[in-house]
């Protein structure tokens, strides 16, 4: 059983700084291993992007985060949040279990979620939850390390997990804005020599010039498969 608020920027489009869509598909990989033992697995998403502060602000403190000093870090990571939207989360989460008292559900055999917030939604609304099961190690991106760090310290449900002291959170970064520009300038400068590629001689396809795929091609060779080109 997952309950999972909206996260359109990892949910959708695959960002790492966060950890919103591997967990909503680790919930859903333990709904299918449930209902392969002859359980069922339930999936709620409720409509509340970027703990219900919507996505423009989401964006704001998510470029306050990676352009302040020392770029992204686990010691700051909430103080971002309330300097720029004045709260750490806006959810309100004591209605969260209607659907879940509506289809039935008494008992929760694994709550997929670190949230206090959460579990005490769920077992306030008389709802048992035996097991709370956190986001495995492995699926966490390496940028994302820095909202579940800080998530940890501020004493969400971490499992097995080592919690760092708050020294130590000093050393859990994220990648630098820098980093990401220069990462996003190369694949411009890739795209523009495919694009000449394409507009060149033989149909583009020269010799030496498949640079997306670091191989080579002769021009009278059949089109590569790989590279389409
Ligand atoms: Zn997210």
């Amino acid at each position: 059983m997952r309950v999972h608020d909206e996260c359109n920027g990892s949910d959708v489009f695959g960002s790492d700084i966060c950890t919103c869509r591997p967990y909503l598909l680790h919930g859903i990989e333990e709904c299918v291993r449930a209902a392969q033992a002859g359980g069922a697995g339930v999936i709620v998403y409720n409509r509340k992007e970027g703990r219900a502060l919507g996505e423009v602000t989401k964006f704001m403190v998510y470029n306050a985060r990676k352009r302040q000093a020392g770029g992204d870090s686990a010691q700051n990571y909430f103080k971002r949040t309330r300097q720029i939207a004045g709260v750490e989360d806006m959810r309100f989460q004591e209605l969260m279990p209607d659907p879940l008292l509506w289809l039935g559900v008494r008992k929760i055999d694994r709550f997929i979620s670190m949230s206090d917030m959460k579990y005490d939604a769920v077992v306030g609304a008389g709802i048992e939850i035996v097991t709370r099961v956190d986001i495995p190690e492995e699926l966490i991106p390496a940028d994302a390390k820095v909202e579940i760090d800080a998530k940890m310290y501020a004493g969400y449900y971490a499992g097995d997990k080592q919690v760092k002291s708050w020294e130590e959170l000093n050393q859990t970064v994220g990648r630098k804005a820098a980093d990401d520009e220069a990462a996003a300038a190369a694949a411009a400068a890739k795209a523009a020599a495919r694009a000449a590629i394409a507009g060149g001689k033989n149909g583009g396809r020269e010799k030496g010039l498949h640079l997306s795929f670091d191989h080579e091609h002769d021009p009278a060779d059949a089109p590569c498969l790989p590279c389409e080109e």
